[in-house]
Order: structure tokens, then C-alpha cells, then sequence
């Protein structure tokens, strides 16, 4: 039997996870080992009760007596806490799927590819923040990452079979966000909930608001760079309202692949769950006639900054994918808590790159993730700085 643990079960990349592993047979089919989450203990209990599950994991300690409650009776055992979860990635897993949301999903990634199994990378802030490591973590253990990310399991896929030398150039799309056609004057004062509100993905609210501000497509450029290791001339971003042309690899012949489906995390999850077979998912079958039309339409780096930050980082390399990601991270709790402007975002983010490059070298590759997590901390202080003076100044 094959065993699995889903890392931010609870979460939405974690309930399509938790979805196709309960249709394609749940715990008759599946050993579940661990299940992880952190406020929604009663989620994760009912979760691990229905997988049997070894362990279930929250990453709030004060959670823990929650969970306990929750599991009495079921042989579930139950822990809390960031080391915790750690030590959970520690057990010995066939697959497991990284859909803890942020820089949480660094440390138990990189313990789960140890074991030499199948990691399904939804959180893309692993590739961005420490990509050479975890590549060579995986290597080193015989690992292997299947990217989870619609778009990069879309260029996986585009290059099954190819020659990788003969790829010309890969190109992801965005849908734009809600705020596609938005003017610059408008943006600085949009809200948190019209950020939330994506036109066709439903995901969880952090990223839904990074793909308002095309931070995420900033993670995502870089997450391509890192994973599949193409130049970072080679790699565009295009808008495609629709999103249903997830990403294209463009060949030195002049043809290009480009991979279809619909916006539904499952089909992604499931390519990664069934691999290197194709499963039977249930996701929507496309009907392009009654769609009609595909548009697509160059993005806008002036209204959406992060491309253009994105663009840096992959230039410099090293330590500053940690940095952007943490001042990211900061950034988009300040403006979740309506403390700062949607704009000031980018702005943060820049200035913190500013501050701590002339502190530390950002270039320097990362020798281990202690130097990662270092790097990670000291951005979010500069971060939080840079965000005060930001409040203080409206
Ligand atoms: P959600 O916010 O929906 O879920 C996040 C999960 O992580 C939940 O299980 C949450 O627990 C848990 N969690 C939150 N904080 C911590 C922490 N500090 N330590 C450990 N666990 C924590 O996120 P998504 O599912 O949307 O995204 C997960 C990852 O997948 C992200 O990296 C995202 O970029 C990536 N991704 C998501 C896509 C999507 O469609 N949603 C698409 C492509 C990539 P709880 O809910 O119990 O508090
Ligand atoms: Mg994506």
C-alpha cells in the first residue's frame, strides 16, 4: 500500500489533496501518515479520522489541546508545534504533498526529500527561497519534486519527451487578478476583499491577493527559473484572462507546446498523485467551441511592480529569493491588516531589498538552510521597518 502525508491539509491546495486521494480509495488504498494544519483543528481531525492517519500535526501549540479533544478515541496521535511538524516530515512517506502555506513549507519539504519518496511542491516559496538546495537535497537522496503549481507542472508536462536543450523559451501565464484592467490611481486604493476576490481560481486568500499584485507571478517566474533551470531571458509571462492555457515551451524550431485544462488545482494535484501514470481525474472536461475565444495580452510591470522585483532576483540570485520572499510575506500581512496600501506592497518589498543588500551580500548562494532561515529573519525586520515607516508616512 502506498503511503502518503499532505503538509497543510486544511488548506486549499490540501482539501483538493484530501479530495482525490478519498475518490481514489482513501484509507482502503492509501497508509496515511501524517496530516498537518495549524488553526483549523477541526478540520484536520475529522481528515485524519477518515484516513486513520498516524499522526496530525498543528502548528499553533496553544491548538494542541483542540486537537487532542478532537481525535479521543480514534488512535490518532496528536502534536503542535513548527518542530513538530518537522519531525512529522521526519516519518517515511511514498508521496507527500507540500501545501503549507509561505516560508512555513521550507523546513518540512526539505526533511520529507530525505527519505528518497516523491514530494508534490505546491509551495512555491520552497524554489524561491532555498531552490538550489532542495534541488540538491533531492539529488543527494534520490528524491524526486513533482511540481504542483499549475504552471510548472503545465511546462513539466510540455516537456515530457523533449529535449530540454532544444527548448527556446517557456512562458507562463497570469489571469491578470481582478485588477487587470484597474489604472495606477485606482490601485492604491483598492481593499483587501476586491484583492481576494479572484476572476477564476479558487485558492486560499494569501495567494489570491499575491496574484492581484502579480506577486505570485513574481514567486512563479522565479520558481521556473530555479526548478527547471532555464535562463531567465528565456522565461515571459503572458496575461490569459481565461486561464485555461496554464503555461507554453516554445521550441528552437519555432513550434510551441502549450498545455489546456481548467482552472482546478485537482488536475495539477492529480498528475502529481498518479505520476508517472495519467489517473482518471475529476475535473472538468474543456469545451473550447462553447469558449470561444482565447485572448492573451501583454502584462503591465509599471501597474504591477513585482515582475519587474521578480526579474531582479533572478538576476541576483543566492540569498535574495529569501529576502524577497520574506519582505513579501511581511508586506502582505501589513496589508491584510489594512495597515498599509496595496501599492505600498511593491514598495516594501523593494526598499527591503535595498536595506539588506547593503547589509549582506544577496548573491551569495546559500551554503545551508541555517543561512536560508537567516536571511529569511533578518528581511522580515527590515521588512517590518520598512513597513512602519510606511504607516507612520499616511
Ligand atoms: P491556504 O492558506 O489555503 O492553506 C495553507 C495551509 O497551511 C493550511 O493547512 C494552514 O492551516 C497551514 N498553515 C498556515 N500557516 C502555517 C504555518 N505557519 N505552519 C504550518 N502550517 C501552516 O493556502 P493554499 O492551499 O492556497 O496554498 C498552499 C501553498 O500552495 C502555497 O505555497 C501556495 O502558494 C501554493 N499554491 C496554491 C495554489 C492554490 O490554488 N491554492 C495554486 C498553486 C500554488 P490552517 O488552515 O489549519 O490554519
Ligand atoms: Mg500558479
Amino acid at each position: 500500500m502506498r503511503s502518503i502525508s499532505i503538509f497543510g491539509a486544511t488548506g486549499s491546495i490540501g482539501e483538493s489533496t484530501f479530495d482525490l486521494i478519498r475518490r481514489s480509495g482513501g484509507a482502503e488504498a492509501y497508509r496515511t501518515v501524517a496530516l498537518t494544519g495549524a488553526r483549523n483543528v477541526r478540520r484536520l481531525a475529522e481528515m485524519a479520522r477518515e484516513l486513520r492517519a498516524e499522526v496530525a500535526v498543528t502548528a499553533h501549540e496553544a491548538e494542541l489541546p483542540g486537537l487532542r479533544e478532537a481525535l479521543v478515541g480514534s488512535g490518532v496521535e496528536a502534536a503542535a508545534g513548527a518542530a513538530a511538524i518537522a519531525e512529522a516530515a521526519d516519518r517515511p512517506a511514498d508521496w507527500v504533498m507540500s501545501g503549507i502555506v509561505g516560508a512555513a513549507g521550507l523546513v518540512p519539504g526539505m526533511r520529507a526529500l530525505r527519505h528518497g519518496g516523491m514530494l508534490a511542491l505546491a509551495n512555491k516559496e520552497s524554489l524561491v527561497t532555498a531552490g538550489q538546495l532542495l534541488l540538491a537535497t533531492a539529488q543527494a537522496h534520490g528524491a524526486t519534486i513533482l511540481p504542483v503549481d499549475s504552471e510548472h507542472s503545465a511546462v513539466f508536462q510540455a516537456l515530457t519527451g523533449e529535449d530540454g536543450g532544444a527548448v527556446e523559451r517557456v512562458i507562463i501565464t497570469a489571469s491578470g487578478g481582478p485588477f487587470r484592467e484597474w489604472p495606477l490611481e485606482r490601485l492604491a486604493a483598492a481593499t483587501v476583499a476586491e484583492a481576494k476576490a479572484h476572476p477564476n481560481w479558487s485558492m486560499g486568500n494569501r495567494i489570491s491577493i499575491d496574484s492581484a499584485s502579480m506577486f505570485n507571478k513574481a514567486l512563479e517566474l522565479i520558481e521556473t527559473r530555479e526548478f527547471f533551470g532555464f535562463d531567465p531571458a528565456m522565461i515571459e509571462v503572458l496575461v490569459h484572462p481565461q486561464s485555461i492555457v496554464h503555461a507554453l515551451v516554445g521550441f528552437r524550431d519555432g513550434g510551441i507546446m502549450a498545455h489546456l485544462g481548467p482552472a482546478d488545482m485537482r488536475h495539477a494535484i492529480g498528475f502529481a498523485l498518479h505520476w508517472p501514470e495519467r489517473g482518471h481525474l475529476p475535473v472538468e472536461r474543456l469545451d473550447l467551441a462553447r469558449l470561444g475565444s482565447l485572448t492573451f495580452e501583454a502584462p503591465d510591470d509599471r501597474r504591477f511592480p513585482a515582475l519587474r522585483l521578480a526579474r531582479e532576483v533572478m538576476a541576483l540570485r543566492g540569498l535574495s529569493g529569501a529576502a524577497f520572499n520574506a519582505a513579501k510575506e511581511i508586506a502582505l500581512d501589513h496589508f491584510m491588516a489594512g495597515e498599509i496600501g496595496f501599492l505600498d506592497m511593491a514598495a516594501v518589498v523593494e526598499d527591503t531589498l535595498d536595506a539588506v543588500s547593503a547589509e549582506t551580500a544577496l548573491t551569495m548562494p546559500a551554503a545551508s538552510l541555517e543561512e536560508v532561515l537567516a536571511m529569511d529573519h533578518l528581511a522580515r525586520i527590515r521588512a517590518a521597518e520598512q513597513a512602519r515607516k510606511r504607516i507612520e508616512g499616511r
